[in-house]
């Protein structure tokens, strides 16, 4: 149903932030718990009854923050993304077959492919996870009913505002595919637009949303050698277009991309 598609998808969202956050934590603690051993056996700290006791309380709290984060990660199953050969136009006919069957029948839904659209090298599963999490946006956008489109075309070269998000400075040796959301919505003021990719900003009622829908895809499209753009107009709708590295024959030969070795930061 649609509710427990939502669900899903905010627990995934929930999931992939937690197990950032907590991997980075469980190494602050590390060290934390590595200089409260050296402290324990520290002269100053031997001989005086009320430093031990004062190490001792750290060092329980700070076994219980590790074994806080160790659930926390168990939770999210921190993901290593798997980029391999995606047939866009495929997933993105299927995702909107499965929309049409889940959401509101006043919500339609198009799928605008360019006949010459080529596959991309991402994460099938994290990709389709993104587009639905935009979609589900989208949706929100539309309490009344909408369109909702997605296109997907090759895209040679970045607008220049999506170019100065790349992780580097120098311009990428790769094409993209554009691929493109619609929706005939709200639209979003300027502040809210700003604010979009922020950890934990929503402007949805307590239940209805995270704020972690877009910063999750931002932290997937980054992680792909991509970028993502939104453009708003109130009153008349939004467009969020994620450029993802077209996918290269000789990749497959072995380039480290499709080893299966993942992009996970360190
Ligand atoms: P959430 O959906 O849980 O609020 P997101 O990070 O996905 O979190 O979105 C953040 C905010 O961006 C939303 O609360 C909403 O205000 C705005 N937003 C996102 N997508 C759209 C859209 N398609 N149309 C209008 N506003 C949007």
């Amino acid at each position: 149903s649609e509710e427990a598609l939502q669900h899903a998808q905010r627990l995934e969202s929930v999931g992939q932030l937690t197990g950032g956050i907590a991997h980075d934590f469980n190494n602050l603690l590390t060290i934390i718990q590595g200089n409260l051993q050296v402290l324990e056996e520290h002269p100053a700290v031997e001989g005086d009854a009320y430093a031990q006791q004062l190490v001792a309380a750290a060092a329980r709290a700070s076994r219980r923050g590790a074994e806080l984060t160790g659930k926390l990660l168990a939770f999210s199953r921190r993901q290593v993304l798997r980029p391999s050969r995606v047939d866009v136009v495929t997933m993105l006919q299927s995702l909107a077959d499965m929309l049409r069957r889940t959401l509101d029948q006043r919500v339609r839904i198009e799928v605008d492919a360019a006949p010459d659209c080529p596959p991309c090298l991402a994460d099938p599963g994290q990709l389709e996870s993104a587009l639905l999490n935009i979609a589900i946006n989208a949706r929100d956008a539309m309490p009344e009913g909408g369109l909702i489109s997605f296109s997907c075309r090759p895209c040679e070269t970045l607008p220049a505002a999506a170019l100065s998000d790349l992780d580097t400075d120098a311009p990428p040796m790769h094409a993209f595919v554009a691929i493109a959301i619609s929706d005939t919505g709200t639209g979003m003021p300027d502040a809210v637009k700003e604010r979009a990719f922020e950890p934990f900003f929503t402007t949805k009622e307590p239940g209805r949303g995270t704020g972690l829908g877009l910063s999750t895809v931002y932290g997937f499209v980054k992680q792909s050698h991509g970028a993502i753009l939104i453009d708003s107009a109130l009153g008349a709708g939004t467009t969020v277009t994620l450029y993802i590295p077209r996918y290269q024959e000789r990749q497959a030969a072995g380039s480290g991309d499709e080893s299966g070795a993942g992009l996970l930061p360190p």
